[in-house]
């Protein structure tokens, strides 16, 4: 039945009337409406519960049924339904994107295919599961992104991709999408480590009078906290001038 108002005109004015296509025209057109949860239904340790893993995507009500608008845009374009078996993913990443040339619709033998040709392990944890929307790609941006620049909180970045900051969180300290079996949290030790040679030149820079919003910038990988923690002997005592 839901499949069946989907071929009504009023009803797909009324869904493209809730879409907000941007600027660009080959860019995000984003749902503007009702959301699956993405804050709701955590574990005590704050990752997402694995039933309401599909968190993020716009959702519509169409003939009485609730479902998910990336299908209904695919459904109004091609004038179908999804094969049987077929899944729909976002080459965007975007969950709440509902630009018909952003969705891709395949099998998740598609996806396993792909990472052989990688020559990666099957991992249930990532990209194969079939409600996961990233690929390993855009986690190893995300990651890169993070390390590279100290000033980016997980909230900053998490806000910026549209993910929730518990599953971005996951990625970052490889909880998840760690196929390897790298020790977890790894990646905040190594955003820790500062040399003594910076601590000095921090230091010598605000004694001669420049303030910690000007300094910071010559240390990419060093947060402006840790720059005034720095300067002002708050931190990193161990390190004489
Ligand atoms: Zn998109």
């Amino acid at each position: 039945m839901g499949s069946l108002a989907v071929h009504d005109l009023a009803v797909q004015a009324r869904f493209w009337a809730k879409v907000d296509k941007g600027p660009h025209p080959k860019g995000c057109w984003l749902w503007t409406a009702n959301s699956t949860s993405e804050y709701k239904s955590f574990t005590k340790s704050g990752l997402p519960r694995k039933r309401n893993r599909d968190y993020g995507y716009g959702k519509v009500t169409i003939g009485g049924v609730s479902r998910r608008a990336h299908h209904v845009s695919f459904e109004i374009t091609h004038n179908r339904p999804l094969r049987d078996g077929m899944i729909l993913r976002h080459t965007c990443d975007n969950g709440k994107c509902v630009n018909p040339d952003h969705l891709l619709e395949g099998t998740n033998v598609d996806n396993m295919r792909d990472m052989y040709e990688r020559g990666r392990e099957p991992d249930l944890s990532g990209e194969l599961n079939p409600s996961s929307r990233l690929s390993w790609e855009f986690v190893s941006r995300l990651r890169s992104e993070y390390e590279g620049n100290l000033n980016l909180t997980c909230h900053g970045l998490a806000r910026k991709y549209n993910l929730t900051p518990p599953h971005l969180w996951s990625i970052l300290t490889y909880t998840s999408w760690n196929p390897d079996g790298r020790p977890v949290g790894i990646l905040r030790e190594a955003r820790k480590r500062i040399s003594d040679d910076d601590v000095r030149r921090i230091r010598k820079l605000y004694d001669s009078g420049m303030r910690v919003y000007e300094i910071n910038p010559h240390f990419s990988n060093i947060s402006k906290r840790q720059v005034g923690n720095i300067a002002r002997r708050k931190s990193r005592v161990d390190v004489n001038d």
